[in-house]
């Protein structure tokens, strides 16, 4: 509109009726699918499973939501798993009572198993040391592997969960390191923790009871100081490079000095983050003395430095966090990678009569991993890095309170989308920021394994040949994470004793409990209702798109869209009917719908 208001005397264009412009002009019927799929909260790209129902042997092709936690895959699905999360932290937060369901004790016949399990262990470790030719030895074993297997197999039948060893055997000599116990010793109090999950109550006033948590942030230290808007009230402070920064400004999160900053730090740092923040928790727990539960996530601070939000069940004294904090660090044992030995463009190269990775002039083979690890037995060696924590914020939030629902908002608002993108550089300056730390996580090692070590003279954990330095398809090289590959959303496991798909059913069965006056279940919005006939009715198997009794994925998002409209009508009416029965305070507020 305002173009031709501009320019008045040149028309702009109309492009011919049935032209390829005009024709591209047009709304993709795709993509008005799609939007209406999204806006009734149906996935877009849902799974097809073909049902049996194995007392009458119809088989029937029924859909099941792809469950993505991302929005870019798809929006109604992530947008419904962070609804869940939400509820599953509300629910968790000021627990009253313990929610730890306590395992069962194995049974007898249980018991029975394993004890056999425990002879043939011995036997087979046993007839290493037997004379006997290695033919022998190697039938022997054979059989008693066999007969292990059985015995596993009459365990899976069993109630027992888990697994009782490791799938694989692995045959290999131990090495015997010490890292971990080099891990251990930060300067902390140690108490022995007591299975409590739950935090203290205080009696208040008016015999009300305060139930008392805390939502606390985990920060990295600093790598050099970054351009921040610094607002205290309505005072906006000076940043370091001395002016003052609007909360938009081009600048923000981009180091002061790019050339003094730390990108190395930075970048091991977002590495080994996840395993900082284990390492926080459990210290966390020893120091407290009981068993703390928490629920969060990790972002991306606008410097690019991962940090975590995390809401905690019961209160510690900030004093206490503190102190943690600054004990907490996690060691990196690896071989040294303080300097690039090659460049990336002339990296070692692979020599295949020796079988190994030698310098490309004098065809020296480089040192191997088992060596460089050797090497790390020494007494005076040291940590290749150490990641620690920087700072924390604590504070106290109270149950049921506005800040409390705030806290929960906030913890879980971007848990949708990848790591990366609500930090997306605007700006020049911001764009050479990620970039050059990008180039940074390029040339790091990711893992035992990675390409990179070549760079560092040491031949990679398991090595053959074809690797290229620098170009890693490890997920830490990737612009989409910057290095941190951890989960995204801690839960600890007694947080609320449900995982998401418990929370999921109790939404259900809620829905189903307000129609239940209003409307009976029907199969397009409930599959799961049948399940009290029995979990073995049904025979599930993946239908693949070009099956013929699959219709096209268009025909059957148009229907799922309709009977979710429908249901949503019948929803409400029902919703109205029975308002007066269903009492306000255990109705969930993530509905599924
Ligand atoms: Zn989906
Ligand atoms: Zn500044
Ligand atoms: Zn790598």
């Amino acid at each position: 509109m305002s173009q031709l208001e501009l320019v008045p005397t040149t028309p702009v264009e109309q492009p011919r009726p049935g032209s390829r412009a005009d024709r591209m002009r047009k709304p993709l019927a795709k993509d008005a699918l799609k939007q209406l799929a999204e806006e009734n909260g149906v996935c877009v790209r849902p799974l097809a499973l073909r049902r049996t129902d194995t007392a009458t042997g119809l088989t029937e092709v029924v859909e099941v939501p792809c469950g993505a936690t991302l929005a870019v895959k798809c929006k109604p699905c992530a947008e419904r798993g962070r609804r869940l999360r939400i509820q599953q932290i509300r629910e968790g937060w000021h627990l009253a009572d313990e929610p730890a369901v306590r395992p069962d004790k194995p049974g007898e016949d249980v018991l029975a198993l394993v004890r056999v399990r425990a002879h043939l262990e011995f036997e087979r470790e046993a007839l290493h040391y037997q004379p006997m030719t290695p033919d022998e030895r190697a039938a022997q074993i054979a059989d008693v592997d066999a007969a292990i297997a059985e015995l596993d197999e009459a365990l899976a039948e069993t109630s027992l969960r888990g697994h009782l060893t490791p799938k694989e055997r692995d045959e290999r000599p131990r090495r015997k390191r010490s890292t971990r116990r080099r891990q251990d010793s930060p300067d902390l109090p140690r108490l022995p923790v007591d299975p409590r999950t739950v935090g203290r109550a205080y009696s208040g006033k008016a015999g009300k009871t305060h139930r008392p948590s805390m939502l606390v942030t985990l920060t990295l230290g600093s790598h050099g100081p970054v351009h921040s808007h610094l607002r205290r009230g309505a005072y906006v402070a000076p940043c370091e490079c001395g002016q003052r920064h609007g909360p938009y400004d081009d600048v923000l999160g981009t180091p002061v000095d790019p050339t003094s900053y730390d990108y190395r730090r930075a970048a091991l740092d977002s590495i080994h983050f996840a395993r900082v923040l284990d390492r926080w928790w459990q210290n966390v727990r020893r120091a407290a003395g009981w068993n703390v539960q928490y629920a969060g996530a990790v972002e991306l601070q606008r410097r690019l430095a991962p940090h975590a939000h995390f809401a905690i069940r019961g209160t510690l004294p900030r004093r206490l966090l503190k102190q943690i904090a600054a004990a907490t660090y996690h060691q990196v044992w690896w071989p040294r990678f303080d300097e690039l030995v090659y460049p990336v463009d002339k990296p070692p190269v692979w020599d295949v009569d020796q079988q190994a990775y030698v310098d490309p002039k004098t065809r020296e083979p480089l040192t191997t991993w088992g060596e460089a690890l050797d090497a790390l037995e020494e007494p005076d060696s040291r940590p290749a890095y150490v990641a620690r924590l920087g700072r924390i914020d604590a504070r106290g939030i109270e149950q049921g309170s506005k800040d409390a629902e705030r806290s929960i908002r906030y913890v879980t608002k971007y848990v949708t989308k990848d790591l990366t993108d609500q930090a997306r550089p605007r700006s020049d300056a911001q764009k050479a920021h990620f970039d050059r730390l990008h180039a940074e996580l390029s040339v790091l090692p990711c893992s035992p394994t990675c390409a990179n070590w070549l760079l560092y003279g040491v031949q990679p954990d398991g090595v053959k040949a074809g690797l290229t330095p620098g170009r890693c398809t490890g997920k830490v090289h990737q612009r989409s994470t910057l290095g941190f590959t951890g989960r995204r959303v801690l839960v600890s496991r007694q947080w609320s004793g449900k995982t998401l798909a418990d929370h999921r059913a109790d939404n259900r069965s809620w829905v189903r409990a307000i129609l239940a006056g209003g409307m009976a279940d029907t199969p397009e919005h409930d599959q799961t209702a049948d399940e009290t006939d029995g979990p073995k009715r049904y025979r599930f198997e993946l239908a693949r798109p070009e099956d013929p009794d699959v219709p096209p994925l268009e025909h059957r998002l148009l229907r799922a869209i309709s009977a979710r409209i429908r249901w949503r009508a019948d929803l409400d009416t029902a919703r109205l009917r029975t308002a007066a029965a269903v009492s306000a305070t255990d109705q969930p507020a993530a509905l599924a719908a």
